[in-house]
């Protein structure tokens, strides 16, 4: 894939990268080593007055910065501009609260003083998708970088000037040079890098594909990975639901970020008792998103970030209806529009066990499965190769405490949607990947965890 700015609302090729030669990855990567020796030494102080400097930066340019984002993967330019407001949080988050994680744990053992450490690891490889360009980043940039790690970014090859831009802001932030740098290339050089004795650890947000692929390439190194992949997150929503608030948060979980969120709701399974009302809302609801002009600020459904994601949706669509869905709304590509657009689309009756009901529809189409009862919802929600997040809604005490204890998920949310913050751990199970970011868990997973025994 080119490194690129393709306008998704428009195909046209805005701006093209050379991607880096092997000389200039070399270069980068003895920069980043120099500079791990010394700001491993930095303290806590002077990283969190970077990371709070970053936080404001981010909130003065927001405009920019959403409109970069808008203009490279399409999300409505609204939604991008909180996203850059979450990544000021995060980065507030961590400089707040890193010193404490990081700070030694007493352990009393028979040792006279016994303790835990916690340590950089060195130079560590951010391989990241275009979905959410600043978050997914900022988020592993803010706890790497608190705990004296430098971090290397491979962003996705079309979204290069966010991630260009990811470096300024650091760098401008104060944080020294080589800290934190973008490298502009393929997904083939990957592997390379991660043979490199320097790197020390990986990170991947992404596919399937690519995950297993770059966890490959660290295991013949004996390397960390942390791996955040697809999602098909069950939506469930029983007879004791407030049915008006379910169908409101189905739409926005469903619909954010023109349905490209690996923790967007994707398979609604709905009690049978109030399926007839569900469907009902949701599909009014879905008539009356406004699908157009990212850049607008009453647009709800923006292009999708490629057009290879538009081809993948639609063929994924027609399968399902061969296998015996039914589209109530959508099933086709908005017609005669140089962009990716797709509309709102609700497919029912799809057969659950068709290959197709195991998938993840990564576009702002819906799936509506009905049920009998809370034990064929567990079932069917847990009938997945995902584990990452699970939304149900009820307002039964013990059935909200079955869903929370037998749903098979990194994450699940009672009456509300999934969505990732920065105070709690986020990630999954299962073919969702593994390892946690956010929270205290997020940066304990690329430090050592040294055990220090004094007699
Ligand atoms: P993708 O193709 O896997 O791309 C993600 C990143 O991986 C890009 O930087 C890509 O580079 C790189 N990459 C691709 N193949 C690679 C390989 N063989 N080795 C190393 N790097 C490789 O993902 P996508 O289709 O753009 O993103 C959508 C997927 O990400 C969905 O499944 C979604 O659910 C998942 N996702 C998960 C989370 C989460 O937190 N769990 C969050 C967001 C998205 P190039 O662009 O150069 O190919």
């Amino acid at each position: 894939m080119a490194i690129a700015t393709i306008n998704p609302a428009t195909g046209e090729t805005i701006k093209t990268f050379e991607p880096l030669s092997d000389g200039e990855i070399t270069a980068k990567l003895d920069l980043a080593q120099q500079a791990f020796e010394k700001y491993r030494k930095t303290s806590f102080t002077e990283r969190s007055l970077w990371l709070q400097q970053a936080a404001i930066i981010l909130e003065q340019e927001k405009a920019d910065f959403g409109k970069l984002m808008t203009l490279e993967m399409g999300k409505p330019l609204k939604a991008a501009i909180a996203e850059v407001e979450k990544c000021a949080f995060v980065c507030r988050y961590y400089a707040e609260n890193a010193p404490g994680f990081m700070a030694d744990v007493p352990v009393k053992t028979d040792a006279s003083h016994s303790f835990i450490r916690y340590q950089p690891l060195g130079i560590i490889l951010a391989v990241m998708p275009w979905n959410f360009p600043f978050w997914q980043v900022f988020r592993f940039a803010a706890p790497a970088l608190m705990a004296g790690n430098v971090g290397l970014l491979k962003h996705a090859s079309n979204v290069p000037q966010c991630a260009l831009a990811i470096a300024d802001i650091l760098h401008r932030a104060g944080f020294p040079t080589g800290a934190f740098q973008t490298l502009l290339i393929g997904a083939a050089k990957v592997a390379d890098l991660m043979a490199d004795d320097r790197v020390k650890a990986a990170t991947l947000t992404g596919s399937e594909p690519a995950g297993a692929s770059l966890a490959a390439a660290c295991g013949k190194q004996i390397k960390k990975t942390v791996l955040e992949l697809g999602g098909s997150d069950p939506f469930i929503v029983l007879e004791s639901a407030d049915l008006e608030a379910a169908v409101t948060t189905a739409v926005t979980a469903r619909m954010l970020n023109s349905g490209q969120s690996c923790i967007a709701a994707k398979r609604f399974i709905v009690a049978e008792a109030v399926a007839d009302k569900f469907e009902k809302l949701l599909l009014e609801k879905f008539q009356a998103l406004k699908v157009g002009d990212p850049m607008l600020p009453d647009t709800d459904l923006g292009p999708l970030a490629t057009v290879d994601i538009l081809e993948d949706l639609d063929k994924q669509v027609k399968t399902a209806v061969k296998s015996g869905g039914k589209v109530l709304i959508g099933g086709n590509p908005i017609p005669d529009s140089p962009g990716n657009f797709y509309p709102p689309t609700i497919i029912i009756d799809i057969p659950v066990d068709t290959a197709i009901a195991q998938e993840e529809f990564f576009g702002p189409v819906a799936l509506l499965f009905r049920v009998p009862d809370l034990d064929a919802a567990i079932k069917l929600a847990n009938d997945s190769p995902f584990g990452l997040g699970a939304s149900a809604w009820t307002n039964n005490q013990q059935e909200s405490d079955r869903l929370i204890q037998e749903i098979e998920a990194g994450a699940v949310f009672i009456n509300s949607m999934v969505k990732s913050d920065p105070r709690l751990p986020f990630g999954g199970i299962k073919r969702s990947g593994y390892g946690r970011e956010l929270s205290i868990q997020g940066i304990h997973e690329f430090v050592n965890i040294k055990t220090v025994w004094v007699k």
